[in-house]
């Protein structure tokens, strides 16, 4: 059941089955038509007093000051696009103390500034930080900026990033690389500057859940301790070992930040430094008796744990 309204002028007084479908709280269709290329756009109007509320005073505005259309971007809805326009009021603010003179319906569902819908919104969010997926795949599937997506995702995990960090009694480090360095040149000195590290430090708890804790610029032991002392000293306390790379940065770090804790070279390192001797007996082995490269028929290379030396 559709009633049908002239867009804007009156509010839409019963749910029709359209706005129903679009689910858009506090949104009502008013009618739906078809663009140049098959796609649907459907046009909205706003189905919920509260919308004239004065973003400053919260008073219910009455004083119709004109129309603007805004053109949010949804969720997916079909094969085919859907495009909305919210034909919405801009009220004035006649409170005497309020200092805004007028201002635009704003919703929960669609809010003040933003050119997407709150739920488009959760869905990117929760696209990258639940799912999984690819930032610019996801904007490219959404049709928003990366930025969008990006920014979606902050907000989405900005709330578990707050949380207190879990105790932790084995604190695992090391480093991760994410790209290439960024440079600027100082404005003052005319010197180029880093400005993004191509290198990026780990925190996990490496005997509990193996979880990130939390990953910071840099790999030098400036940035290292600089995040191990930010957290709280309880924190710290207890942690009772650190596990890390065979690194002297990260070592100095724990010796200055936890200078309680037990240093350990994590196994994944200590494997590797001691496949690496093994190849390197090996090779010379092979050059000091054959007087070349060892071949794969050499007995010292026929030994099945070969091909882990170089990992
Ligand atoms: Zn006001």
């Amino acid at each position: 059941m559709f009633q049908r309204t002239h867009v804007c002028d009156v509010q839409i007084e019963s749910v029709s089955d359209a706005s129903r479908l679009l689910d858009l709280g506090g949104l009502a269709v008013d009618r739906v038509a078809s663009d140049a290329f098959g796609g649907r756009v459907v046009h909205v109007v706003t189905a919920d007093e509260t919308a004239s509320a004065c973003p400053s005073c919260g008073v219910l505005s009455v004083s119709l000051k004109g129309r603007a259309c805004t053109r949010p971007r949804d969720i997916p809805y079909g094969t085919r696009g859907l495009r909305l326009i919210w034909h919405k009021r801009r009220w004035r603010c006649r409170e005497r103390l309020c200092p805004r003179a007028s201002f635009t319906e704003s919703l929960p569902a669609v809010r003040r500034r933003s050119r997407q819908t709150t739920r488009l919104r959760t869905e990117l969010g929760y696209a990258i930080a639940e799912q999984g997926r690819i930032v610019s795949e996801s904007a490219a599937h959404y049709g928003v900026d990366w930025s969008i997506v990006h920014a979606a995702f902050a907000a989405h995990v900005a709330g578990p990033l707050a949380a207190p960090l879990p105790p932790v009694k084995v604190l695992g480090i090391d480093e991760t690389r994410r790209g290439r360095p960024v440079f600027a040149q100082d404005p003052d000195t005319k010197r180029w500057v880093l400005v993004a590290d191509r290198w990026h430090t780990g925190f996990v708890d490496a005997a509990g859940t193996g979880g990130l804790l939390a990953q910071v610029e840099g790999r030098t032991s400036a940035a290292t301790i600089a995040w191990l002392n930010a957290q709280p000293a309880s924190w710290r306390a207890g942690i009772t070992h650190v596990t890390t790379d065979l690194s002297a940065s990260y070592a100095k770090a724990v010796r200055v930040a936890l200078p309680d804790a037990v240093l350990v070279a994590d196994r994944f390192h200590l494997v590797q430094l001691a496949n690496k001797m093994v190849t390197d007996v090996r090779q010379r082995v092979i050059r000091q008796t054959q007087g070349r490269r060892g071949r794969k028929s050499d007995p010292a290379w026929a030994w099945p744990g070969r091909r882990g030396a170089d990992c």
